[in-house]
């Protein structure tokens, strides 16, 4: 009996580790999902989501010597041209302070920008590229996307980032008026990570 096999998630976001744990479960692979050692954080310097999921994702194989997953995601705005994009965390600038409140900055700072932009020209992506990376080199990158549009004023208080101004299509309540299992079920991310999880078994010549 060898057991599960260890996979590393490059982050120390606890919710992203337990959302992942869901998704692999719910895939059936016999897998255990551990996360970074403490202090360990790597920076995200690439160009693309894809880039930066895939440095990542090659630091911590490097790291602990196990198949390492990691994601980037944001928000990309059609009136931006596709900003704030791979900014989608530091675009007002803001550093210091709680995570909501630079939340709180970067949605006002985008409120701002989109303030005289009528509502057929508000539409925005979350996007999500996932990247798998094995100690041995084989490097497997899926994507998942979340279209919708940009509100006018926040709603609800759920969720993270930008969820208070992100009405998905079909949906009547924002990202941070739905539940996280019905988040998940529709996200870039949940996308990404299910798409992955259906390629993880090979790749790590498991079953
Ligand atoms: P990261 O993938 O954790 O680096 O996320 C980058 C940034 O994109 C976050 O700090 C948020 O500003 C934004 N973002 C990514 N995913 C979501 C989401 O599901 N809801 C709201 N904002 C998000």
């Amino acid at each position: 009996m060898s057991g599960p096999t260890r996979l590393v998630l490059a982050s120390r976001n606890a919710a992203k580790i337990v959302e992942l744990r869901r998704i692999l479960a719910a895939s059936g692979l016999d897998v255990e999902l551990v996360g970074l050692p403490d202090g360990e954080e790597v920076a995200e310097t690439g160009a693309t989501f894809t880039e930066n999921a895939l440095i990542k994702a090659r630091a911590a194989a490097a790291l602990t010597g196990l198949p390492a997953v990691a994601d980037d995601s944001g928000l990309a705005v059609d009136e931006l041209n596709g900003l704030p994009g791979v900014r989608s965390a530091r675009w007002s600038g803001r550093r210091d302070g709680t995570r909501e409140q630079r939340d709180e900055a970067n949605n006002a700072l985008l409120l701002a920008q989109l303030d005289d932009v009528a509502a057929p020209r508000r539409g925005a992506a979350f996007v999500c590229a996932a990247a798998l990376v094995t100690p041995g080199g084989a490097e497997l990158v899926t994507h998942g996307e979340l279209r919708g549009v940009l509100l006018a004023a926040p709603r609800g208080s759920a969720g993270f980032g930008y969820d208070p101004l992100f009405l998905a299509d079909g949906q009547t309540r924002t990202n941070a008026e739905l539940t996280a299992a019905e988040k998940d079920a529709i996200s870039h991310r949940g996308r990404a990570f299910r798409d992955l999880a259906t390629q993880l078994g090979p790749v790590l010549g498991i079953s």
